[in-house]
């Protein structure tokens, strides 16, 4: 049911921000359920799963599926039910009063109900060089860039499942792949663990810590720290894969919802509306609000949880 102020602009049942799994899925839900929802994908349409190559445990791709193209049957099924797309980023929101005001750039956007499924972003170590380097040898993304590293020494910093599969995938191209990790114990699970160790291009460097990165137009090294015995030495490489985890996008709700001492979005404990933020009417779901799953099919089964905790609060709103 749609709405109007009283100088006619239009507020919508629901708005949605974001346009991975998550939000992709919200779409879906809630476009079903006669909401009409805007979603404003953002320029990077699709999420994460846009800059990844085959995705094998999505659930009902037995032979698995690219990423794109996983995201672009999400976003054809919400499309099919009435969803409405705005391919920019949001600006700014106040999130504060019953009617939620979402702009993007000059133009302004009212709803009853937010559903934030912004994700979350690759981080990076904070080395002198390695901004300037972006582009030219650093990389948080090998599915994006592996391909240009044929036949030569990459390394990939990081214990989880993510540096597991980003070396793993290196081997097609690289001829040798270091893994470098500040412990000797691994937060990836053992069976991608054991499929990187068993891989012959693929060599474990741990207890080291990246100082820097070197290289003048690209990269040529990496400057490491033993940090057992404080030693310092140089690594000859011509590729750096970061895969260190992960930072929530909630720039644009600062100080408006409740988050965890990493940013993540904090949500209602409560079993029947889990993904109720700190403000009525404000919802989310995907990786902005989960620092330990992360994986495509809980973001959308967060994303389905969001569509119904929104439509039964608008019911309440409604009636
Ligand atoms: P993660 O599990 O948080 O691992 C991040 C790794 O980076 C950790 O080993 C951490 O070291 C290291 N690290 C963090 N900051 C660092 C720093 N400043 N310097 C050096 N090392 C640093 O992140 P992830 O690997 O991206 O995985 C995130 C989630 O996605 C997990 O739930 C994972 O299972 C899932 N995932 C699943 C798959 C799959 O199943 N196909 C693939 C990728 C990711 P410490 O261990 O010492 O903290």
């Amino acid at each position: 049911m749609s709405h109007s102020t009283p100088n006619g602009k239009e507020i919508r049942d629901t708005i949605i921000i974001g346009s991975g799994p998550a939000g992709l899925t919200a779409a879906i839900y809630t476009a079903r359920g006669n909401l009409k929802p805007l979603v404003i994908e953002g320029y990077a349409a699709g999420g994460q799963l846009m800059t990844t190559t085959e995705v094998e445990n999505f659930p009902g791709f037995k032979d698995g599926i690219m990423g794109p193209d996983l995201m672009m049957e999400f976003r054809a099924q919400a499309e099919r039910f009435g969803a409405e797309f705005i391919t920019k980023d949001v600006t700014q929101t106040d999130l504060s009063g019953d009617v939620k005001k979402v702009w993007v750039d000059d133009e302004l956007y009212l709803a009853h109900t937010v559903i934030i499924s912004t994700g979350a972003s690759a981080n990076y170590l904070g080395l002198e060089n390695e901004q300037r380097l972006i582009g030219r040898g650093v990389s948080v993304c090998a599915t994006c860039d592996g391909f240009f590293f044929g036949g030569k020494t990459v390394a990939v910093i990081g214990g989880g499942d993510s540096a597991m599969e980003e070396a793993t995938f290196l081997t097609k191209f690289a001829q040798k792949v270091y893994i470098i990790h500040r412990r000797e114990g691994f937060r990836a699970s053992a069976i991608m663990l054991e499929r990187a160790k068993a891989n012959p291009k693929i060599e474990l460097m741990v207890n080291k810590v990246a100082l820097d990165v070197l290289g003048d137009e690209k990269v040529t090294g990496l400057l490491l720290k033993d940090t057992q015995t404080g030693d310092t030495s140089k690594l000859d490489i011509d590729g750096l894969f970061l895969a260190i985890g992960h930072t929530p996008n909630t720039k644009l709700f600062n100080g408006q919802l409740k988050t965890d001492d990493q940013g993540y979005i904090l949500t209602s404990t409560d079993k029947t509306n889990v993904t109720a933020t700190s403000i009525p009417g404000v919802f989310a779901c995907g990786d902005v609000q989960d620092h330990h799953y992360q994986q495509a099919v809980t973001a959308a089964g967060s994303g389905c949880a969001a569509a119904l905790d929104a439509e039964h609060y608008l019911e309440a709103l409604h009636n």
